[in-house]
């Protein structure tokens, strides 16, 4: 079966389709269908921060598949009441959450919490930032080439440059119900927030009675060396977005809610899949290897390691090497394609953010052995320039 050829042919036609069938994956080892070997970078967009199919979280799957799957949030659920106390046990501070089944998903749930709250539409966001691709996140999202085809967008929406203060107090005024930003941009190129930046938002949300949303889909759960970014820049959001690896693959969104949230009472929104118990079964089993495995602390360890090792590479080619924990950008001085071509020939899987950024988003459970085995291919590869 040429699975390229078909998905070519047969898919809606919206994604760049590689030359390369994936069929099997354990940690951070995927296999195409030859049976070569791949180091996975990518963790499907920052989802498998606990590495592919991880023995507790496929026995948790296939327990509770065999148990119940399909449950609406009327009738309440062992697995589910389970993982809401364990997510915000993760979460001091927060007091309820709410389940959806993606990333998008619990944008878009945010934005109307903020708006049931507050009674006010106006939503400020980031220049570089990504929210997602359905139309109320995608209004927030500040990539011309994927809003201006669908546009008109959601009105009261505006975009402010990232990390810096004056532009943010500028752009919030009387209609504004939320701010919604990401601790360290993803899409938009691995940009970390400066911590007075978004202390300083905090203080800003809190003295205007303007609601802050972080958006924690990509730094989440680990990923940046804490369970959650915000938790490393001392400050408390009103909302947290969560998606990608919450479910340990499973898709699952989830919003966690601060006590500043009014109005949220039966009725005002909801989800057919969200909070099943098939992806909150994964969810307890995938959050409890997240503490098991120390899989944060890990997380700051290897990326020290490996961003030290790109640091120490010696190449014209490297603007500025940047990120927190494993995730990790390499900014070069040219579009990056080529490189990452590169990289896939010496079976190693990465992402770009934007043209010119190398974007590393490994499993957290990478071995040494692995990321020694990333940075010499990136070495190799950075040599010289490459069209
Ligand atoms: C991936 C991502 C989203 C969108 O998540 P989907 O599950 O693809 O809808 C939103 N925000 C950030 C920061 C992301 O990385």
């Amino acid at each position: 079966m040429n699975c390229y050829e078909i998905e070519t042919r047969l898919g809606a036609g919206v994604y760049a389709k590689q030359q390369l069938t994936i069929v099997r994956g354990s940690g951070a080892t995927l296999w195409d269908e030859d049976g070569n070997t791949y180091i996975d970078c990518t963790s499907g967009h920052g989802v498998a921060n606990f590495g592919h199919a991880h023995p507790r979280i496929a026995q948790a799957i296939a327990d509770q598949a065999n148990t119940l799957v399909t449950l609406f949030e009327t009738f309440p659920n062992d697995k589910r009441a389970a993982l809401m106390e364990k997510l915000l046990s993760l979460a001091p501070g927060f007091e309820r959450v709410f389940f959806c089944n993606s990333g998008t998903e619990s944008i878009e749930a945010a934005f109307k919490f903020a708006r049931l709250s507050s009674g006010k539409t106006g939503i400020v966001a980031a220049m570089r930032g990504f929210h997602g691709r359905t139309l109320g996140s995608l209004s927030a999202t500040w990539n011309k080439a994927y809003r201006e085809p669908f546009e008109p967008l959601i009105p009261g929406f505006k975009h402010v440059p990232y990390n810096n203060i004056e532009a943010l107090a500028a752009a919030v005024d009387e209609n504004t119900a939320a701010v919604v930003l990401e601790c360290v941009q993803g899409e938009g190129g691995v940009f970390p927030a400066d911590p007075q930046y978004l202390q300083a938002a905090r203080a800003l949300c809190t003295e205007k009675a303007v609601l802050l949303i972080i958006d924690e889909i990509q730094t989440g759960f680990g990923r940046t060396g804490s369970i959650f970014c915000y938790q490393q820049f001392g400050i408390l959001p009103d909302m947290v977005c969560c998606a990608k690896s919450l479910a340990g693959g499973l898709p699952m969104g989830a919003v966690l809610i601060g006590s500043a949230l009014k109005n949220l009472t039966p009725g005002t929104h909801g989800s057919t899949f969200g909070g099943n118990p098939l992806a909150c079964a994964a969810g307890g089993a995938a959050l409890q290897v997240l503490q098991d495995e120390n899989l944060p602390q890990q997380a700051r360890e290897k990326g020290e390691y490996l961003m030290a090792r790109i640091r120490a590479v010696d190449s014209p080619l490297i603007r500025d090497v940047r990120g927190m924990g494993l995730m990790i950008g390499i900014e070069l001085k040219q579009k990056v394609a080529p490189y990452l071509r590169a990289l896939q020939k010496r079976n190693i899987l990465a992402l770009n953010a934007g043209m010119t950024v190398i974007r590393l988003l490994p499993p957290l459970v990478i071995s040494y052995e692995e990321l020694d085995r990333v940075a010499d291919a990136l070495e190799e590869v950075l040599k010289e320039p490459l069209t």
